[in-house]
């Protein structure tokens, strides 16, 4: 393909055959204002995957129901929005290997960012930004394989923060999230919030993260 002709397309001579046909479990593709931690108020490029290794009580993604698309039908529709930072979330999406989405974007000058439940090993320089949630307030048996990234994000329903002595090292920014569920009451969510508010007001260097997207009602 000529230089010309490759702009048009929208591929890159560089980007390989097999990089462009790399197949994902899709849940959805949307562009929205981050609405947690740290980059809360930025305007991204969600990629949800299907697929999840744990079943959160709280979890509020239908990770089963997806579509499968190669990785230049998911540029194309990436490249659609004006955003160029991208999170890579789910399910779980260290279930797949994000290297070949990773050349096509970094080709194109995308930032990376990941929200994962820590239980899969992150590649050094997968990705700009790792997120982790860890779920062992609920899962005690679970190893988180992650240690280490840019922001530990916990999800508060009452546990005993000394859980996360040994973890919270390997992270610079550190979120407590009140446990928010659909189906309970304005009541139930309300005291979980006042709750998690209190406990980050005595636990230093905790800070709270608000899941703000909800409130704007968006994804
Ligand atoms: S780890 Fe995340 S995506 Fe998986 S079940 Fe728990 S909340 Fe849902």
């Amino acid at each position: 393909m000529t230089d010309e002709a490759c702009e048009l397309s929208g591929i890159h001579p560089v980007d390989s055959a097999s990089d462009l046909g790399t197949m994902y479990k899709i849940v959805e593709i949307f562009h929205s204002v981050q609405g947690e931690g740290i980059h809360s108020g930025i305007p991204h490029v969600f990629i949800r995957f299907g697929k999840c290794n744990l079943q959160c009580e709280w979890c509020d993604t239908d990770f089963e129901t997806f579509e499968e698309m190669a990785a230049v039908e998911i540029l194309g529709e990436v490249m659609n929005y004006p955003s160029k930072r991208i999170i890579f979330t789910g399910g779980e999406p260290m279930l797949n290997d994000l290297w070949p989405l990773h050349r096509l974007f970094k080709a194109r000058g995308y930032q990376l960012s990941c929200e994962s439940n820590g239980t899969i090993e992150i590649p050094e320089g997968l990705l700009d930004w790792i997120c982790i949630s860890p779920k062992d307030q609920m899962y005690p048996g679970v190893k988180i394989r992650q240690r280490q990234g840019d922001e530990l994000k916990c999800v508060y329903v009452g546990q005993d923060l000394a859980l996360y002595d040994d973890l919270k090292s390997g992270f610079n920014h550190h979120f407590l999230q009140p446990c928010y569920m659909d189906a309970e009451s304005v009541e139930w969510n309300g005291k979980n919030f006042a709750l998690t508010e209190s406990v980050v007001k005595q636990s230093p260097p905790w800070r709270l993260s608000l899941q703000t997207h909800k409130w704007m009602g968006v994804d």
